[in-house]
């Protein structure tokens, strides 16, 4: 049995550096421009012996009528519908911030099962950042460098039961 995991959370915290990395090719768009990616994508991830699907949100499209955080809302609620399984992100080196607080609470009010995860957190400099990420009610933030591919070890512990 397989499983689907969709890696949410505002733009600029690492989800589509994090989805290339399970998926092994630049599927998705990344870019120092927070939020370049469009739309959902979705891809088969490998994570050691694990095999599952992984959807990427996106952030922000160019011109549309719809606000950024209408936007993040919506393909949000969509890929927690989609997936078995969210890794929320969040930036530990900035900590949480108010956008964090309106994902944690759709994930809430979709009663979504969430893995926490504080990316960027390679480096001392962000373990007070980590530590924000207890006050969000979600559980205890796995520890995430999906840049230098720290944590995955982690991830895979908690991903091992679904599959
Ligand atoms: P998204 O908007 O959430 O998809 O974020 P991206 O994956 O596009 O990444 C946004 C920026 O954060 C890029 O400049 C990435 O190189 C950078 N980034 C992603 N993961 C890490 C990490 O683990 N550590 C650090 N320091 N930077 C990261
Ligand atoms: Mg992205």
């Amino acid at each position: 049995m397989s499983f689907t995991l969709a890696i949410v959370g505002r733009p600029n915290v690492g989800k589509s550096t994090l989805f290339n990395r399970l998926v092994g090719k630049k599927l998705a768009l990344v870019d120092d421009q927070p939020g370049v990616t469009r739309d959902l994508r979705e891809g088969p991830a490998r994570l050691g012996d694990l095999r599952f699907t992984v959807i990427d949100t996106a952030g922000l499209e160019e011109a549309t009528d719809e606000s950024l955080q209408g936007r993040m809302r919506r393909l949000t609620e969509r890929a927690v519908e989609m997936a078995d399984v969210c890794l929320f992100m969040y930036d530990a080196r900035t900590g949480i911030m108010p956008a964090d607080e309106v994902f944690a609470d759709i994930l809430r009010k979709k009663n979504a099962n969430v893995i926490l995860a504080a990316n960027k957190s390679e480096g001392k400099a962000a373990d007070a950042g980590v530590i924000e990420g207890f006050n969000l009610g979600l559980g205890e933030p796995i520890r995430l460098s999906a840049e230098h591919g720290e944590g995955l070890g982690e991830m895979y512990d908690v991903l091992m039961p679904l599959s």
